[in-house]
């Protein structure tokens, strides 16, 4: 079944004294849960095992508690207690034969202790570098300290075994371990035989993995995470760098995990980076070494992967996100399957999970940490309940998921679309600068709808309340979106604000449907996701003198979390358009508008011939809300259930509706389970005293 081309990536490989069975390697990543929900981490694990990766590993575990970086909720093992936690998620990752893998993180420079409390140590002393630059300094790791953290490595080391793991990553990258901080001179400015040159630098990795070869050596594979390049120039771990260092320790590792710079970089967006990105970054370094290479690049196409070990770039193929997409990615190319991998799409929302500390999804794959909550399976429905039939109103994200999963469970699925093509927002998002990707949300379940006898597609079917009581399905499910709003209405203005009708306004939707503005155009940005950035690079690159003003203070704020704000800015900057932070907009005039300034109040007229409105989302809701008023009619039209599902119920991002749309096909039929959680959580055993 499976395509010889491919038969590369299923060959067993050796990592130090353990073999794993593919080169499918699933590197450490964040997932909201942590150990606040070690339960559900550990079954997502799970999931990937059965999925068919040779290689699982953790988050990164916080290996002693003299180095946290609460509020982020990561993994720990701190002391005996914390063994049983991490073995749950172990022997959930070995279930299937895939080896089980820790990630090991003394975070440095990076933690600033606000849950210990403890004075960080970092390899020089310096301001504690977090996403929230927290007033905190480090204290330079004395000698001791240096002989106090190579014992504590190896506590660590001692207890990831008790737990069952079969490798070890230590976490030297993306800025975040202390070994890079070693190595590199912009953070190791010491004077010592630990600072200097590369062989100092180097010198406190080679002791810990020597200490630890020693302690578990013999039954534990020890990988090393290193930057592939800092990106800050010489002064930083440059690539070149990088080179040097392994050739000068060619074996140190059992196997070298080479990851971008930062995070930013190493996880980019598809808006900005492509499949395989890091490729010139790590090609050659095989030479450099005997061990084996793992590397990232958000694969998700087999032929990719393939010619990255066929060419010698890379032995294991890493995958973060694309195995959170798609935990049977390994499985499905391996029964010849390549249609149904549901590819990751990179729009980032997964990380927000992490960096907003509540839970991570994902857009294409809503079963994401939801394995142990609610017991949802990525490729497994529940069985089809008692009804038989589904009317779905709308083909966008929220209606093709629930139709896709509903025709999974057996129910006979009609989805009636007003338009002509499939994809709701996404068929119209897709087409904007960088976010072709996005595309794939819709062209999986087009696929997979397209593949069902039971699911019939109507295009042209704008219906009313009339139509769907004529028709007589026994459920009907409402997906019909969500507009944008022309009068501002958002965050700023609660109710509409002053605006002549002389001055030409537009809307989202006006723009994805090919109107554009030209001339001086301001974008009023109240929405503060990835819209107006996006338009505003949109219509720059179609001709127009755009300024874009928001009452954040900063462009596409949210896009913190997704980690890509830094680099919307930057492009936005290159390409001209005019910047306007923490101002709102309170009046549109006839040739201009009128901004005010967060703070002071204080107004400034800005001429423009143009208005581009990015507030909110308006539900389009009124054939649920006509339903609704005829409920006595339901019975008489053999109507049982009517529901309201994704952004016609709320709007949100494209992973609410796919979220919405699978729930819906998970509980049609389900018990009533009246003011009962609808998930399982854990809370903390509770002390005796
Ligand atoms: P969501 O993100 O919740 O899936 P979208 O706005 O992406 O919402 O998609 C909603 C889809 O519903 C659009 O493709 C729209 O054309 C369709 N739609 C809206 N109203 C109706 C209706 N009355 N009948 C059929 N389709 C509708
Ligand atoms: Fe990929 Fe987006 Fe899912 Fe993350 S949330 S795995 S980036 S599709």
């Amino acid at each position: 079944m499976r395509d010889p081309r491919y038969d590369v990536l299923f060959e067993p490989m050796q990592i130090g004294p353990v073999t794993a069975k593919n080169r499918f390697y699933q590197v450490p990543h964040c997932n909201g849960g942590g150990y606040r929900d070690p339960s559900a981490a550990a079954a997502m694990r799970g999931i990937k095992a059965e999925g068919g990766w040779g290689v699982i590993f953790t988050e990164q575990t916080e290996m002693h508690h003299s180095s946290e970086i609460a509020p982020f909720i990561e993994l720990r093992l701190w002391e005996d207690k914390d063994i049983p936690m991490l073995g749950k998620m172990a022997g959930k990752m070995k279930e299937h034969g895939a080896l089980a893998g820790i990630q090991l993180a003394y975070s440095g420079i990076n933690g600033p202790n606000l849950y210990t409390k403890e004075v960080p140590m970092a390899v020089s002393a310096m301001p504690i570098r977090t996403f929230t630059n927290d007033p905190v300094q480090a204290r330079a790791l004395d000698k001791q300290d240096i002989r106090d953290l190579r014992r504590w490595f190896v506590n660590a080391a001692q207890r990831s075994k008790r737990a069952g793991f079969d490798l070890i990553c230590l976490y030297g990258a993306h800025g975040f371990g202390i070994f890079q901080h070693f190595l590199s001179r912009a953070t190791n400015q010491r004077s010592d035989e630990y600072g200097g040159s590369l062989e100092n630098r180097a010198r406190f990795v080679n002791e810990v993995i020597a200490d630890m070869r020693d302690a578990v050596g013999d039954s534990m594979g020890i990988t090393l995470r290193v930057s592939l390049d800092e990106t800050i120039g010489d002064l930083g771990f440059s690539n070149a760098e990088l080179r040097d260092f392994i050739e000068m320790n060619r074996d140190l590792p059992d196997l070298w995990d080479l990851a971008q710079g930062t995070w930013e970089d190493c996880s980019g967006p598809s808006r900005f980076k492509e499949e395989a990105a890091q490729e010139q970054l790590v090609r050659g370094i095989h030479d450099l070494t005997s061990k084996p290479i793992v590397g990232v690049g958000r694969f998700t196409s087999p032929d990719v992967m393939a010619r990255m070990v066929r060419q010698g770039v890379l032995d294991f193929i890493g995958c973060a996100r694309p195995s959170i997409a798609d935990p049977f990615l390994p499985k499905k190319i391996d029964e010849g399957r390549i249609e149904d991998i549901r590819e990751c799409i990179g729009c980032n929302i997964c990380i927000t999970g992490d960096m907003t500390m509540s839970i991570s999804r994902c857009t294409q794959n809503p079963t994401f940490m939801e394995e142990w909550r609610k017991g949802w399976h990525p490729e497994r429905m529940n069985a089809k309940g008692t009804s038989q039939s589904v009317l779905v109103v709308g083909a966008g994200p929220a209606g093709l998921e629930a139709t896709r999963a509903l025709a999974e469970r057996g129910y006979d699925v009609a989805l009636a679309e007003a338009g002509t093509a499939l994809g709701g927002r996404v068929a119209r998002e897709r087409l904007l600068p960088g976010l072709s990707a996005w595309g794939r949300v819709v062209d999986y379940r087009a696929y997979q709808i397209g593949q069902k006898p039971n699911v019939e597609t109507y295009f042209d079917s704008a219906l009313d309340a009339d139509s769907i009581l004529e028709f007589g399905f026994e459920n009907i499910c409402i997906a019909t979106g969500a507009k944008w709003r022309r009068d501002g209405v958002s965050r700023q203005h609660v109710v509409p604000f002053p605006t002549d009708a002389a001055m030409p306004v537009y809307t989202p939707d006006d723009l994805m449907a090919g109107r554009l503005p030209g001339g001086k155009v301001v974008i009023y940005d109240d929405d503060h996701y990835y819209m107006g950035g996006v338009l505003a690079e949109l219509l720059a690159s179609n001709g127009a003198l755009v300024s874009l003003v928001t009452p954040s203070a900063y462009v596409s704020d949210w896009t913190v979390n997704t980690l890509e704000q830094h680099t919307i800015h930057r492009r936005l900057a290159q390409m001209g358009v005019q910047i306007v932070l923490n101002r709102g907009v309170v009046e549109i005039g006839a040739d201009h508008v009128v901004t005010n300034c967060t703070y002071t109040d204080q107004l400034t007229p800005v001429a423009c011939d143009a208005v581009v409105l990015v507030s909110s989302r308006i539900e389009t809701n009124g054939v649920y809300r006509a339903l609704k008023d005829r409920q006595v009619e339901w019975a008489d039209a053999g109507i049982k259930t009517v529901q309201i599902i994704g952004d016609a119920n709320a709007p949100g991002p494209i992973a609410w509706a796919t979220y919405a749309g699978h729930r819906y096909a998970r509980e049609l039929d389900g018990d009533d389970i009246g003011d009962a959680l609808p998930f399982r959580r854990e809370i903390a055993e509770l002390a005796q005293d």
